[in-house]
Order: structure tokens, then sequence, then C-alpha cells
């Protein structure tokens, strides 16, 4: 078992009472493995249903996943299962017709918003934000992996949203935490805990809290959390916002079989409670009124030429705008064409829609995002079924062979779904995985 510091456990004892030798026996268990599928792709993954999140599972093994096809195509997210909770909060604060603009304030790498893009009603538009540089890179890999061109990913600070007044419905922050809630699933996260750094969290968590309040709509709804116990970092923090007025409480309507313990303003998950780890989340209603951001329409974007536009016109299903970024073709939600180009123009927008392809010596050389796409007309290019095997050599980028009568770009389709392309030149075969994205682990 962990060594937990002292200073944690006097606290915890203080908040639990009579419940804390439960709470420590807890950590001699060992952790659930959990995972959330991906309603538009076809995963065959099965395990015991989590009760609060429709698509949410225990699978009784881990395996490698690193070493899955069908874990690069997006057919699932791994994901701790108490932040799963979050659906809970969207499911009561949203209805379930009407499209929306939220926002993810602290997505990578990306559980929140490939579970949010799977929850909002259709039509929405998500912006996923992240701060630091290489994890906002790791965020638009997975938000391309889980296919959906409704979202926009950014590379933020919290306060570049300044601007954007009164632009959101709803605003999630899984805020930067002191991370005692995972202390059981991973013992750096305890060998990092001081109180001078969950104080330290604290004041991080207010300061983005008060950067971003003001980009929520006026009846808009933030739904915060942690994966911390700390009441200074979650209780506290709500109730900061709810006592300056601007601000109403949402309760949520959860089964009491699950285990969740309400609190005041808001919920806290404890592993000896339920199966998962320690997660907290609360949801608020923004009830002063708020500026609202005019969206200038900016000098429009190229448009491909007439040649490329007529090529791709079957490649996706959908309602989109194509847009040329320098030679990238990118499908553009036409409902929001007009938000996505002007956030681009007051954020540092590094994935947005779908991408198509490259346009190369006036062809158009497909992008792995649109092979990975919800929106991909399948039916419309060459394929190539591969097995296990093969599938695992070409996601390491090494080169195989499969007969082929057929010349051209060809998906790679591993049980059903496709995982990139091959350019199919009839002696050998060209592997267009994407190298930044290769597995490096050995086979
Ligand atoms: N929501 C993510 C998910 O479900 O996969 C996990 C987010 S993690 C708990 C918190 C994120 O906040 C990290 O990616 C971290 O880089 C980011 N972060 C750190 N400092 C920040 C700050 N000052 N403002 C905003 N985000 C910050």
């Amino acid at each position: 078992m962990v060594a937990l510091p002292t200073s944690f456990v006097l606290r915890m004892q203080a908040q639990l009472g009579t419940e804390y030798p439960e709470f420590e026996q807890s950590f001699l268990k060992k952790p659930p493995t959990s995972i959330r599928t991906n309603p538009e792709k076809n995963h065959r993954m099965s395990g015991l249903p989590i009760p609060w999140c429709t698509h949410g599972l225990y699978i009784h093994e881990r395996p490698v996943f690193t070493l899955d096809p069908l874990f690069h195509g997006g057919t699932y997210y791994v994901q701790e299962a108490s932040s799963m909770l979050l659906e809970q909060a969207i499911k009561q604060t949203t209805e379930p017709d009407k499209p929306i603009v939220a926002l993810d304030l602290c997505a990578a790498p990306g559980g929140k918003s490939t579970h949010l893009l799977s929850l909002l009603p259709k039509d929405s538009l998500l912006v996923c934000n992240e701060v630091i540089r290489s994890r906002a890179t790791i965020l638009a890999e997975n938000i391309q992996k889980w296919g959906y061109g409704n979202a926009v990913v950014t590379n933020n600070d919290p306060e570049d949203f300044h601007s954007l007044k009164g632009l959101f419905d709803v605003v999630v922050i899984d805020a930067p935490c002191s991370g005692e809630g995972l202390f059981r699933k991973d013992e750096n996260a305890c060998g990092e805990w001081s109180t001078e750094n969950a104080e330290l969290c604290a004041l991080r968590q207010q300061r983005i809290l008060r950067s971003i309040w003001p980009s929520l709509k006026e009846g808009g709804v933030l739904i915060y959390s942690t994966c911390t116990y700390n009441p200074d970092e979650n209780e506290l923090n709500i109730k900061q916002i709810l006592e300056g007025g601007d601000a109403e409480n949402i309760s949520l309507s959860l089964n009491p079989d699950w285990g969740v313990v309400s609190l005041k303003n808001g919920y806290q998950c404890y592993p000896h409670r339920l199966e998962g780890e320690g997660f907290y989340l609360a949801a608020i209603r923004k009830i002063s009124p708020s500026e609202t951001v005019h969206l200038r329409s900016k000098k429009d974007v190229a448009r491909p030429g007439k040649g490329v536009a007529e090529s791709v016109r079957n490649w996706i299903h959908g309602s989109f705008l194509l847009r040329q970024h320098q030679d990238l073709i990118i499908a553009i939600p036409e409902k929001h064409y007009l938000l996505i180009e002007f956030l681009s123009s007051v954020l540092k927008v590094i994935h947005r829609g779908t991408a198509i392809g490259i346009v190369k010596h006036e062809k158009i050389i497909p992008d792995h995002g649109l092979a990975l796409s919800i929106h991909l007309k399948k039916e419309s290019f060459l394929q190539m079924s591969v097995s296990l095997e093969q599938a695992r050599i070409y996601l390491k980028k090494d080169t195989f062979y499969q007969e082929h009568a057929a010349k051209g770009h060809a998906l790679v389709i591993y049980e059903d779904n496709p995982i990139g392309w091959v350019n199919l030149l009839g002696n050998r075969i060209n592997n267009l995985y994407p190298t930044e994205w290769r597995i490096r682990m050995s086979l």
C-alpha cells in the first residue's frame, strides 16, 4: 500500500470520521479498469456497465491498450470511472434537442472532451482547450481519433478567453489539482503531494474560475471538477462564487445506490463507496447578466478550387463548408463556420473540424483525420482489411504487403473500423500512418 502523507491522513480522518478505516482499506484493493466506448464506432469491448455513464464499462482485465488497433481507431477511451459522472451533469442541465456552444477549458488529454462530444446535443460545438502546448497536441490527436467534426482544439491560457464574453452555454473546468483522488492508482501523485502544493492549487483554481467566468452566458452552466478530496479546492471554490451572488447551485439527481456523496455544493466520489477513484463535481448556473461578444466576420479563408471541391464532395456526410489552409483542406460544420473563424482570430486554434486531405500536384492525399472521422463515407474509397498482426505492423509504420489488383489510396480496415490510409502501388504498399502517432512498443 502507498504510504499516505500524515497531514493528508489527519485531514481525511477529520473529514470522514468513523468511515476513515474503510477509506484506508480501499487502498489495498486493485483500482478498477474502465473504458468509455464511442457510440459512433464499432467497438467489441465487453464488461460490467458503469451505472452513471451510458457507454462506460468496467473491464475485467487490463489489456495492453497500445497494442490494440481499436484503441487507436478511437472506438473507446480509457477513462477513470468516477470522472464519467460528468454525464449526469450534462444530461441534467442541457436540453437534448437544443444545440449549444460548450468549452472544456482544461481538456488534455481529452477524457472529458471525448465524453462531451458523445453527449452534447446534435449540432453543438465544443471548444477543447489546453494551456500546455505538448498536451494540447495530444488532445488534438485524441479528438481526431474520436472522430467528431464539431470540435475546435485551442492552446490558450484561461486569461485569453476574456474577450469572448457570454459566448458559452456550458463551461467545463476539470481543474489541475492536488490529485489526492489518484493516490491509489498513481504513487507519484502521493509523492508530489504537500499541503503547500494543495494551497497553491486552490489559488490557481480561483484564478482559472475568475478568468473564465465572463465567457459564460447568463443562464449558462459551469461544471467544475477535480480529482481531489480537499475542500479548499472543491466546496470552498464553489462557495465563493455562490456567495458573490452571480450564480445558483444546481442540484443533480443521483441514484443513492451509486454511492456518490452529496455535499453542500457538489458531489464527491470516494473509492470505498463506489468502484472508482476520488473525484469531485459541482454544477452551477450563472444568474448575473453578462455582456455578449459580437462575432465579427473576418476576411474569408481560402476556398479550395472547384476541382478539389468536386473530388472530395463524396468523401464525407453532413453539412460542411470546405476551406483550404495552406495545402490542407478542412471541412468545417456549416452551422458554426462564422464562430470557428472568429475563434481563430482570437485564440490559438490548433485543430478545427475534420481534416480532409493535403493538396499535392493537383491531387488530394487523404488526411489521417478523415480515416478516423465519423463523417467519412467509407464506400467512396478502396478498402484493405487487415489482420491483427498486420494492423499492429501498420500502426508501427513498418512495411507489410498484401496482394491487391487496385492502385491508389485505400482505407486500412481492422474489424470494421478504419484505422488509417495506405497507398497501394501494385508491387508494394506505402504506409501513410502519421509518423508522430506511430506506436513505439515492440510487438
Ligand atoms: N480534462 C482532462 C481529461 O479529462 O482528460 C484532464 C485535465 S487535468 C485534470 C488538468 C489540465 O489542466 C491539465 O491538462 C493541465 O495541463 C491543465 N492546466 C495546468 N495549469 C493550468 C492553468 N493554469 N490553467 C488552465 N489549465 C491548466
